[in-house]
């Protein structure tokens, strides 16, 4: 049987970047992707926002590590050549009620070390964006956006370069715990047991069913997974916009906003649609929702111009009477298991914060360099 320092389940953006930062620091390290490649589950449906961390509970997990993971990813594109935009976004108010509102989220925003903050009137945001109505509006100069495919490739890239391998086809069926680490039950085309030191869980959706897949792991500290689907509308018309618009966000969500991607094309969503199984299809009549939404802040969105595009699945630990949950990143000291770490809830802004995340792991795992 194999054994190595540190196995790796899942190739999403989180699992990549936490691969690459073990890998550079000396660990032998596998990644095991269930399909055919990096980069097919919620990674490749998201809306590729990097995200300047404003509305997150001050103090969360979340906040920290959208702040410091933005930073890090910015550097990490301005290196390694990975296309992005800092094209900054507005959240717009449009009517009073709504701009009285503005104030809070900017010192909501500043509480979380979002400190670049500017409030507009109306007269000011649509000297930046003339097709918008709104009354007055809070400009986020470090929001951007980024080709995440990009960006994962060249993960992928630095963690090979450090040595790590790749298995795909290879899911994870179970684990065992023994007296120095792991035996690894892995499956698919060319089933193998693997023994490993450290575990890190990075299995998004499927993080919860894999920690339970792993015998000796305490059931009474695995989360339940619940799935809230996000989908998105993309648009025919052009949208004369060059930032993110985002209304005043409405409790449950951010309502539905308008991202654009690196050639300018813009979409609407993701909406908030709870599930019980993971399923892709977007509803064309969820639209209806969509129209008026948008027209409060884009009066001239013409009537037919939304389909139906794609749509991606938030990997909740929360039920939905519970708006908020926080990443749960779980080390031995949580749940008593030596070598294992588990990344639970790794939704938005997960893609911003990977970097950040991947550093939380290793100090976790105690690997210093
Ligand atoms: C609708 C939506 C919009 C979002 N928008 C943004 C955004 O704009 N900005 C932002 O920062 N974040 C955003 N996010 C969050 C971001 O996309 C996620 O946090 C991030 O992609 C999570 O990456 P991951 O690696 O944890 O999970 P995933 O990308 O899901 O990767 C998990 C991997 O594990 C694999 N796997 C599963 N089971 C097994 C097994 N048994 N064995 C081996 N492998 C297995 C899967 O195949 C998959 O490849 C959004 C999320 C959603 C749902």
């Amino acid at each position: 049987m194999d054994k190595i320092d540190c196995v790796v389940v899942g190739a999403g953006v989180v699992g990549l970047a936490t691969a690459r930062r073990l890998a550079q620091a000396g660990l032998e390290v596998i990644v095991v992707e269930a399909t055919e490649d990096i980069g097919t589950g919620t990674s490749s449906r998201n809306s590729e926002v990097i995200h300047a961390g404003i509305y997150y509970p001050a103090g969360s997990l979340m906040a920290r590590m959208c702040v410091g993971g933005k930073k890090a990813l910015y550097a990490y594109c301005a290196d390694h050549g990975i296309p992005y935009r800092r094209c900054g976004k507005l959240i717009v108010g449009t009517t009073e009620d709504e701009v009285a509102k503005l104030a809070s989220i900017k010192a909501h925003a500043e509480a979380n070390g979002v400190d670049d903050m500017k409030t507009l009137t109306g007269e000011e945001a649509r000297a930046l964006e003339p097709a918008l109505n709104c009354v007055g509006a809070l400009l986020s100069p470090s929001t951007g956006i980024i080709d995440s495919h990009a960006y994962m490739l060249a993960l992928r890239g630095d963690a090979e370069s450090a040595g790590a391998a790749f298995a795909f086809h290879a899911p994870l069926m179970g684990a065992k715990v023994t007296t120095d680490g792991f035996v690894l039950h892995v499956g698919g085309d060319a089933p193998m047991e693997i023994g490993c030191k450290l575990l890190i869980n990075s299995a998004g959706l499927a993080a919860p069913s894999i920690a339970r897949a792993i015998d000796g792991m305490p059931a009474d500290r695995i989360p339940t997974a619940y799935y809230a689907k996000g989908n998105y509308f993309s648009c025919s018309a052009r949208a004369p916009f060059t930032h993110l618009i985002y209304p005043v966000p409405e409790p449950g969500g951010l309502g539905v906003h308008l991202t654009l991607d690196l050639g300018g094309q813009a979409k609407f969503g993701p909406d908030v649609q709870w599930v019980d199984k993971i399923d892709y299809a977007v509803d064309a009549s969820r639209s209806e929702r969509f129209y008026p939404a948008i027209r409060r802040y884009w009066p001239a969105l013409p009537d037919g111009a939304l389909s139906p595009s794609y749509s991606g699945i938030r990997p909740k630990i929360v039920p939905p009477a519970i708006a908020k949950q926080d990443f749960l990143i779980q080390g031995p000291q949580e749940h008593g298991v030596s070598g294992l770490i588990n990344l639970f809830g790794i939704e938005s802004p997960g893609l911003t914060s990977s970097l950040a995340i991947a550093d939380e792991v290793a100090r976790l795992a105690d690997v210093r360099a």
